[in-house]
Order: C-alpha cells, then structure tokens, then sequence
C-alpha cells in the first residue's frame, strides 16, 4: 500500500475507535474529494476487520492485511465497472450479495468494496438496498463515492457517510514526495487540483503538460483566438477523460477567485451591470458548466458524438456567447 496520507489520521482513528468499541456501521459510504484516498481509507477498512492482529489491527504485515492489499483475500469482494464499462452492472451487485451471504472463510467478517460507487446504475443500486437493508453479521460494506448524489437516496440513507476533503498543497506535495520521490508534484497538481492519490499513479510531467495545454485551449476559447470545432475534435481525439478533470479543475478555480475577490458578492447585488462581454461567467453559470463537464465524463462510455458534446459547451465559454447572456447558466 501507499504511505498512510496524513489528512486521513483522523478518519483512521474514528474507524478504529468504531471498531474496537463494537460500533463499527456495517455500510460505510466514503464521500472523497476527487484523489483524496477514498479507495485508500475502504481498503484500509478492509484490513482493519481482516487483520489477524486484532489487538493493533491493521497491522499491515500479517497475511489478513497482505491480502487485502494485494486485493486477494478471499473474504474481499472487490466490485468495479468492468473494462471498457464505466457503469457498475446488476450482475455484479448479485454476486456481491450471494458472496457476502456465505459463510466467511476466516471465521470473521466479509467485506465487499464498491468503487467508484457512483458508476452504480439503477438497476445496480436498486439491488444493492436488499443487502443493505438485511445485512448479515459481521458484513462490511465499502462504497467510494466522488458524487453521491447520483445514488439513490434510499441507499445513501442506509449508510454511514464519512466525507474525506481534498488535502492543502503543501500535504498532497509532501504526501507525494513519501510515496513517489522527488518531481514537479505541485506542477501535476496544478493540472486537475488537489487530488494526490489520483496523481500518484500518472506521470507528473505528462500531467503537468496535458494540464497546461488544457489550460492554453480553455483561455483561447474564453479570449475568442481559438475555435470551438477544432478544439473540441482534438479534445475528443486524446486524453479526453484527463481533460475534462482539468476542465472541471480549471472552472472550480475559476468560482474560487471569483469568490476571493467578492466578484460574486458584487455581482449578486448589481448583476445588470457586471454581465458585459468582458465579464467572466457569473456564478450560476460556472455551476452549470461544472455539472455539465462532471455529465459528460460520467457517460463517457454511452455512444454519443463525444465532439458535438465538447463543441456545445466550448462555445459557452466564447465572448460572444456570453454577451448573448449564454453564460447566465
Ligand atoms: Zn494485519
């Protein structure tokens, strides 16, 4: 595993209170900030009842906790979206149910780990209340979420919610640095924000670069200089899930300087006047971008004209667009 990421000590140190004391949920629902250690806390959790050192679980080294790190430990159930699939089938959720109702082969808990559980469809997420309503004893369920509001309510209000915030710069560089040694770890962060756990598996100065070129393309489109329909093929051609994280990187540093600098105060309390052609998208609309780009990479996998898609919200961001008011959200 990882280094432990020091801003998750204290979720850590609730889970091992919960648990020695008897309290532990039998679902949790780990609501992280993009790469902030979701799916490092859930497999953590996993060791923590799996460990074969109870009196200092997880101790990391017994064959309990090797296992699990290795995802092979025969009372962990592992569900992903399948390759090529960015949803979480039906199928899955049942086997999941049928291997967490036998018996388990350490004589102690079972424990399934559902991640990104907001790639749970429907029909997924509607078989997964049954095992959350009835669980078996000693279960724990694990689901890792960057959105849970596209779960259903009746199944987030079944679980234990824990919410894991995005790490300072300084803490995600230092965190990096442990885990991965020396490099531009501040300039990769720069490229899709504070989300260490998801840059520790990239190449920091591929980021980095696929980063700043996301960045040159989105001003250009804001200055006018650059077109919508080449852009938005080249966007679809290479790196397009990477880009949409800087896109939607690139807005939400966008509504915190607005924020910083009380433009959406002014603009609240005066929004007539502020809302020329050279005023950045009010607030309202860098909301609705951001909810379109977060959209757009959850479908990623439904055939659509991913091109037509990117030109559509490229052509918000033009200057005449938002003088038009097409950026009013
Ligand atoms: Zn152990």
């Amino acid at each position: 595993m990882m280094p432990a990421p020091p801003w998750l000590a204290e979720a850590t140190s609730a889970l091992v209170s919960a648990q020695r004391s008897g309290r532990l949920s039998h679902a949790l629902l780990i609501h992280e900030a993009p790469g902030a250690g979701g799916d490092w806390l859930a497999t953590w959790a996993a060791r923590l009842v799996l460990c074969q050192n109870p009196e200092r679980a997880p101790c990391g080294s017994c064959p309990g906790c090797l296992r699990v790190a290795a995802y092979q430990h025969p009372d962990l159930t592992l569900v992903r979206p399948l390759e090529d699939s960015r949803q979480i089938r039906i199928e899955q959720v049942r086997e999941l149910s049928a291997e967490l109702a036998l018996t388990s082969h350490g004589g102690g808990y079972k424990v399934g780990l559902i991640t990104p559980a907001d790639a749970l469809n429907r029909f997924a997420a509607n078989a997964l209340l049954k095992t959350l309503e009835e669980p078996s004893p000693r279960t724990l369920l694990l689901l890792v979420a960057t959105q849970p509001s596209r779960l259903p309510p009746t199944v987030v209000s079944r679980c234990q919610r824990l919410r894991l915030r995005a790490p300072a710069r300084e803490e995600g560089v230092a965190w990096l640095t442990a885990a991965r040694g020396a490099a531009d770890w501040g300039a990769a962060l720069d490229a899709i924000g504070e989300a260490p756990l998801l840059v520790a598996d990239a190449d920091p100065a591929a980021l980095a670069a696929v980063g700043a070129d996301t960045r040159d393309t989105l001003e250009g489109l804001t200055a006018g200089s650059t077109d919508p329909v080449t852009a938005a093929e080249r966007w679809a051609r290479s790196e397009l899930p990477l880009r949409l994280l800087c896109f939607e990187n690139w807005l939400t540093e966008r509504v915190r300087r607005g924020a910083r600098e009380g433009a959406f105060l002014a603009e609240m309390r005066a929004a007539p006047y502020l809302s020329g052609p050279g005023a950045f998208l009010n607030i309202r609309g860098l909301f609705g971008l951001i909810n379109e780009v977060q959209d757009l990479r959850a479908a990623l996998d439904v055939p659509l004209n991913r091109g037509v898609a990117l030109e559509a919200l490229f052509r918000r961001l033009a200057p005449a667009e938002r003088a038009r008011g097409g950026g009013q959200g």
